[in-house]
């Protein structure tokens, strides 16, 4: 681990057409590591005719690809898996470089890296069509399903090396070719993807990976006629400018964009649990995780039980540079995720909350925030309306479950929810009448490869993961054959 700790930041690249194009080549940006201010490295920006030739390359190399055995892409899904396991260490001691995790979750984040890889890698010889029982003998009707052509994709920086690699491997995988930018905050992780890919032999042209101004990039390559599919993860307003764009020229779209995540914690529940679970959870990433809970309805019974408990709990999550052994929570991505912060703080104090613990930048370098408490917050504040993204909770009591489940659903959001409560009765309520893409009940189980990742209105359209994984890179073929008699 020592060894490994005094490896340089690895040099940045883009991959178009089976080339890396490096940074001496390119005008560009530093990356930053969020703990400390300090530049990392530099990035190179695509140039218009960059673009030009990743489309290109994606088109040429989608004739071949999209033919290819799926037994082939299977193989190569499963060897950069194997290679992801092997260099884990260097991509998590990066990814905390530039990303600012600590350590544990970042090993958390390769280890779901590789598993999503080899899910993918199974799933994807499991791509089937169908037959339809014809209306006389002699007509044969079935379903294929075809790869949609060359597909654009942009990914965040909260779980950069994951966030990207689901689009990689659902567009690879169903016989796709992939134009991906990647956020530039975090790029370390994706540059020692390609190259893996490279090594394991995925031609050139396929996975093709470009940096730049994201409105720049995602207006260039929606815009082509040879890009047919979009998919993005990021923030609703973002989500819905890109899916309009897409809409105009009649793409589809696959968007995880932002939550607001209610978790309804009810009187019968395992308080301690809930509390403690609930302080680890909300402390990951420092908050800034799409998933994450952000609007905390305690049931009236222990709401001062409830927020003493998850009050202590969180307050201890100890703050810090994420390379250092003992941190529990890393910094904020950057600057602008520290004023944010501060300004919905401000704002739910003068709607009437009180501050329980945190509230504030520390002192020194880097973009942290303290994990931070509001008790008696109101609807009417910013942080209950729009999502914190970053490690500020609002606790809120509710009477019943009935009141408390028209407030839950009174956002706009529909991503991820939680409960805590040992009512078979009332979990079964709340997961039917939660408006949101994701239930989960006393426990945290979502974003497995196997699982369908998702949201409802606005946060998001299709799903990531799951059998569902590859519908929005696929397209429905009828074949009816009638046989000459
Ligand atoms: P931001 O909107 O500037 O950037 C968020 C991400 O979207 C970045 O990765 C950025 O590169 C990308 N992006 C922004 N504009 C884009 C465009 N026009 N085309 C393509 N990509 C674009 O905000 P920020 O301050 O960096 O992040 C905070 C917000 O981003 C949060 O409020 C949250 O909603 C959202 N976010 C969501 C997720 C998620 O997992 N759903 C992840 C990261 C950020």
């Amino acid at each position: 681990m020592n060894d490994l700790r005094t490896q340089a930041y690895p040099a940045l690249s883009m991959y178009i057409g089976g080339r890396f194009i490096g940074a001496d080549e390119r005008e560009g940006q530093p990356v930053i590591n969020p703990a400390n201010g300090k530049t990392l490295g530099k990035l190179p920006h695509a140039t218009k005719e960059d673009l030009d030739h990743a489309i290109a390359s994606a088109q040429t190399a989608f004739e071949t690809w999209r033919w290819s055995n799926p037994m082939n892409r299977s193989a190569i899904l499963r060897r950069v898996a194997g290679m992801v396991r092997e260099r884990a260490e260097t991509l998590v001691l990066n990814i905390t470089r530039d990303q600012g995790k600590p350590l544990a979750e970042a090993r958390i984040e390769v280890a779901g890296a590789a598993d999503h890889l080899e899910w993918h890698a199974e799933e994807c010889r499991r791509i089937y069509g169908r037959s339809i029982p014809p209306r006389v003998p002699s007509v044969r009707q079935t379903v294929i399903r075809q790869p949609v052509g060359v597909c654009a994709a942009f990914s965040p920086w909260n779980f950069p090396l994951n966030q990207g690699l689901r689009k990689i491997c659902a567009a690879l995988g169903s016989g796709c070719t992939l134009i991906l930018k990647p956020a530039e905050e975090a790029p370390s992780c994706m540059v020692a993807i390609a190259g893996m890919f490279e090594e394991a032999g995925l031609p050139p042209g396929v996975l093709n990976i470009v940096w730049g101004v994201p409105a720049e990039i995602s207006d260039y390559l929606i815009r082509s006629p040879i890009v047919r599919k979009v998919s993005f993860t990021g923030s609703v307003p973002v989500g819905k400018q890109l899916a309009a764009l897409a809409g105009a020229h009649m793409k589809r779209v696959t968007m995880e964009l932002g939550g607001h995540s209610p978790v309804i914690i009810c009187d019968d529940a395992d308080i301690e649990k809930a509390a403690t679970l609930l302080a680890a959870y909300k402390g990951l990433n420092a908050g800034q995780v799409c998933m994450s809970p952000s609007r905390f309805f305690v049931q009236e019974g222990v709401f001062d039980e409830f927020s003493e408990l998850f009050v202590k709990a969180f307050a201890s999550r100890t703050i810090g540079d994420g390379m250092e052994e003992g941190t529990l929570m890393g910094p904020l991505a950057h600057d602008r995720r520290v004023e944010a912060m501060t300004s919905i703080v401000a704002d739910a104090v003068e709607h009437g909350a009180t501050l329980l613990t945190g509230g504030a930048r520390p002192e020194g370098p880097g973009s942290f925030f303290q994990p931070t408490v509001l008790g008696g917050v109101t609807d009417s504040a910013m942080i209950m309306r729009e999502e914190p993204f970053g490690p500020v909770v609002p606790l809120t009591s509710f009477a019943t479950v009935d009141e408390v489940l028209q407030r839950a659903n009174s956002v706009p959001y529909g991503l991820a929810s939680y409960a805590f409560t040992r009512s078979l009765e009332r979990a079964h309520q709340i997961t039917t009448r939660l408006e949101a893409g994701m239930v989960t009940i006393n426990h945290f189980g979502l974003a497995l490869p196997e699982t369908p990742l998702g949201g409802v209105k606005d946060s998001g359209l299709g799903s990531e993961g799951g059998t569902e994984t590859f519908d929005a890179y696929l397209t429905t073929k009828f074949i009816s054959e009638q046989t000459v008699a």
